[in-house]
């Protein structure tokens, strides 16, 4: 079983994607686990994009996080990781696979709704960033008809 750590972005928030994106991840059969609605502070956004400081696009990207409220979530699953970010879809909207929330509701790669862990350390450094700890570990008795017990 895997966590990730989801953000609906300030354009997602605005546009009135936050139920589109929980729907398609509950849908998928994966378990949310945490959600909080909330603005972030630019220290906050500067430790999540830490690894892309040095990149030309970091102070656009921490203006546009730090814009408006962002729906922070962790998400749990058999790969839910790889099985999130194929249902994102690339980063880039214009490579994105149709299908793909990214395809279906952003045209630009900046504004492109949705966040989510890129791997397992990366995952696990973000739910501690935004959560600490994870209070809600809940039994779904669904689960049974969407994966195997292990
Ligand atoms: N981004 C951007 N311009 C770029 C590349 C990325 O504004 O040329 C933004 C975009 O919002 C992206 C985020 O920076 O989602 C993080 O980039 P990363 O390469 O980690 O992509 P992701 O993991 O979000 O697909």
């Amino acid at each position: 079983m895997e966590r990730s750590f989801v953000m609906v972005k300030p354009d997602g928030v605005q546009r009135g994607l936050v139920g589109e994106v929980i729907s398609r991840l509950e849908r998928r059969g994966l378990k949310l686990v945490a959600a909080k609605l909330m603005t972030v502070s630019r220290e906050l956004a500067e430790q999540h994009y830490a690894e892309l400081k040095d990149k030309p696009f970091f102070p656009g990207l921490i203006d546009f996080i730090t814009s408006g409220p962002v729906m922070a979530m962790v998400w749990e699953g058999p790969n839910a990781i790889a099985t999130i970010r194929k249902t994102m879809g690339a980063t880039n909207p214009a490579n994105a696979e149709p299908g793909t929330i990214r395809a279906d509701f952003a045209c630009d790669v900046s504004y492109n709704v949705v966040h989510g862990s890129d791997g397992p350390e990366n995952a696990a450094r973000e739910i501690k960033l935004w959560f600490g700890e994870v209070e809600a570990s809940w039994t779904r008795s669904v689960d049974r008809w969407i994966f195997p017990e292990r």
